[in-house]
């Protein structure tokens, strides 16, 4: 029987278990890949606070990891699959084995949707990003392109003019999905050329994009933009599944918490980019897994 299961091993799962082992709890974190989450993805991450050169996301995550594990955080690398959720029992299934345990803390994060086109898993993080507020200063003065309508695409294409030379929003339809103030922001913007009805077929360049291959689906037609980035930011989805009809989630299918950390169900908490709220990155997620820890911590003694 665990004190404390995590299920994920990104920055918020590596944060939890921190302070869960310092605090000489029972903690085992359940990562199915490599430690580390989405960052890794990322050479260069200029907005963690306490590294003013910035810092490679692999060598972040390696860094909370070994701080981790110097309090003998365990480490399993092992795929939840299944969970029993219930105020008086929690059984954690992975592909290898089924352990109980008395809280437990979601960290599963979240995966960006992709375009499933050509060019994209080869350029991704030499070009193709999936983060405006991470990437965008990298793009000083150069042409970039944002794929997607709603809300985010076009706040981020807002933001992105503050670096960029010019904008190309390239939305599928011809009417955007956004609410309205940000689609007349957008249209106010001179950085911003709304490319209407236009889907990306391919994203083309060798050692980082040089160019995109677009078609009008309306029209047919086929026209190459050469320029430096494009940003895909067409959804984020929350890997929630595992716990999906047992714990609250949001329309989206994110976790909703309260300002504990702490779900519907007592003794299960949520923290990083697998909960319902507005902004996804290392500094909430590290700050969101300090507090689960701390509130599973006061729900076995009791207090919560
Ligand atoms: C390309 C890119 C660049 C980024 N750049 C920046 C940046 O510069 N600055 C910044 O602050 N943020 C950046 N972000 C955002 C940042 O990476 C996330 O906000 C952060 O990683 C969220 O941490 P997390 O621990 O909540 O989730 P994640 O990082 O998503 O980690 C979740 C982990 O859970 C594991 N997992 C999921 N399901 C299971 C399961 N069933 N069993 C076991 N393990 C499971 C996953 O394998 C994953 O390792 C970037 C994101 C991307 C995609």
């Amino acid at each position: 029987m665990y004190d404390i299961i995590i299920i994920g091993g990104g920055p918020a799962g590596l944060t939890a278990g921190l302070y869960g082992a310092r605090a000489r709890l029972n903690v085992i974190m359940l990562e199915r890949l490599s430690p580390g989450g989405q960052i890794l993805n990322t050479d260069l991450v200029e907005n963690y606070p306490g590294f003013p050169d910035g810092i490679s996301g692999f060598e972040l995550v390696d860094r909370m990891r070994s701080q981790a594990e110097n309090f003998d955080l365990v480490i399993q690398n092992e795929e939840v699959v299944e969970l029993e959720l219930s105020p008086e029992k929690k059984v954690v299934a992975t592909n290898k084995k089924r352990m109980e345990t008395r809280a437990i803390i979601l960290t599963c994060g979240a995966t960006q949707k992709k375009l499933g086109i050509e060019g994209e898993t080869l350029l991704t993080g030499r070009g193709v990003s999936y983060c405006a507020t991470c990437d965008g200063p990298f793009y000083r003065d150069q042409e970039v392109a944002v794929i997607g309508g709603g809300d985010t695409a076009v706040e981020e294409s807002i933001f992105l003019t503050r670096f960029v030379s010019k904008v190309y929003l390239i939305h599928r339809r011809d009417k955007l999905r956004a609410i309205k103030l940000l689609q007349d922001r957008a249209m106010g913007e001179e950085k911003i050329e709304l490319v209407w009805d236009t889907i990306p077929l391919k994203i083309l360049g060798k050692d980082g994009v040089e160019e995109i291959e677009l078609k009008n689906v309306k029209s047919g037609e086929v026209t190459h933009k050469q320029l430096k980035g494009v940003f895909v930011l067409i959804g984020t989805q929350a890997n929630s599944d595992l716990v999906k009809g047992m714990v609250e989630l949001d329309k989206d299918g994110f976790i909703i918490t309260d300002n504990t950390m702490g779900t519907n169900i007592p003794g299960v908490f949520a923290a990083g980019d697998v909960r319902s709220k507005s902004l996804r990155q290392v500094s909430t997620a590290v700050g969101e897994g300090a507090a689960a820890s701390f509130s599973a911590e006061k729900y076995l003694e009791g207090f919560q």
